[in-house]
């Protein structure tokens, strides 16, 4: 038959190895099921042989992998009959629970930092109806006060401190595992709250532990310099970095990081803005892919590694883009160095520029 059922979201999907029952009323915008796309020209320019893929999760319905969290996380919230959820978020997570919260037909509260957010999120949240609250702080001081509020009022926290959270996100390793026939042999992604390589980790452990593959990646998390605790040591304290959804100076999972980190044999390392901005630039122009800044420091990760050979030639690798590059316009637009070429409407002009742009 030349038909498959529609796909309705990784809750329905993986519903064995998460936390639903049977009757269960799922909230869901498809999220999940985002293209592992094999990079060609970058691969090529290294000029070593290794196998590298990147996860596309700009590719989810809110445009980043916040949403396979989310779609647990306000699931769960309407099966204990929340009436209202609560985050703090650099901007990504607001615009997600803006997003499913829209769908459950709840009231989301986002805590964003004042004037530190994209425009494309804050579009987001605005659209879907969210009580946006612009806080004169940063993330930090925003997860800080979500917590204390949450202790007092009958409200859902949905940051990834909430569990169900991670539940939905390790799907993401389930999808690799099964599109690649195995594990990868290095998972690399950006490093921020810390959710996410937690996530990775207990979903590769999961396929690991039930004999479905044989081996785990090992994790290699990257920071921007100016936001890098994990690099530090310690929490610091004014984060500072154009890569905003990484801008973090307290992340909350910090000791399943540490732990993914050391069971798996990886790394952390760290990157300044320049070479991020550099690496979306590389992906957008050798791959045909638009990530935003944060995501784009797997990129500089895996390419250094390999470079130096701490990523061995015969390795396969997989990236993590955990956002789309139109979430950033403004970032984007600004490191452009060629701008339009303007001409009048008429067909000797246009020629003109064609020509002299033919390479
Ligand atoms: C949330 C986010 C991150 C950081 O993920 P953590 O789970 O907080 O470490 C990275 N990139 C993008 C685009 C994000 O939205």
């Amino acid at each position: 038959m030349p038909f498959r059922p529609r796909y309705t979201g990784l809750i329905d999907k993986y519903r064995d190895r998460l936390p639903v029952h049977d009757d269960t009323r799922i909230i869901s915008l498809g999220e999940g099921n985002t293209p592992l796309i094999r990079l060609n020209n970058i691969s090529r320019q290294l000029d070593k042989e290794v196998d590298i893929y990147v996860k596309y999760e700009g590719l989810n319905p809110t445009g980043s992998f916040k949403d396979r969290g989310m779609t647990m996380a306000i699931t769960k919230a309407i099966d204990a009959n929340s009436k209202a959820v609560i985050c703090a978020s650099t901007g990504n997570t607001s615009a997600s629970a803006a997003a499913y919260s829209a769908r459950a037909g709840i009231i989301p509260f986002v805590l964003i930092p004042d004037g530190k957010i994209a425009l494309g999120k804050l579009a987001q949240a605005m659209m879907h109806g969210a009580v946006v609250i612009q806080i004169q702080g940063n993330f930090d001081d925003g997860m800080r006060l979500v917590k204390e509020v949450a202790e007092q009022a009958p409200i859902t926290i949905v940051n990834s401190i909430n569990p169900y959270r991670l539940q939905g996100q390790k799907t993401a390793a389930f999808e690799i595992i099964e599109e690649l026939g195995k594990a990868p042999d290095y998972h690399c992604l950006p490093l921020g709250n810390a959710g996410n390589i937690s996530a990775y980790w207990m979903g590769y452990n999961e396929y690991f532990q039930t004999g479905i593959v044989n081996q785990r990646p090992k994790m290699c998390a990257y920071q921007a310099s100016g936001a890098a605790p994990f690099l530090r040591g310690h929490p610091v304290e004014n984060p500072e970095t154009v890569a905003t959804a990484i801008r973090i100076g307290n992340p909350q999972s910090w000791d399943k990081a540490w732990a993914a980190q050391k069971e798996s044999g990886g790394w952390f390392d760290e990157f300044d803005d320049q070479d991020i901005l550099a690496a979306q630039k590389l992906l957008a122009e050798k791959e045909g892919i638009f990530c935003e800044p944060a995501s784009a420091i797997s990129i500089a990760g895996v390419m250094r590694d390999v470079k130096s050979g701490k990523i061995p030639e015969g390795s396969v690798v997989t990236c993590t883009l955990t956002g789309h590059g139109l979430k950033d316009p403004d970032t984007a637009i600004q490191q452009c160095t060629v701008q339009p070429i303007k001409i009048k409407a008429e067909l000797a002009e246009v020629k003109n520029a064609i020509l002299q742009n033919m390479g």
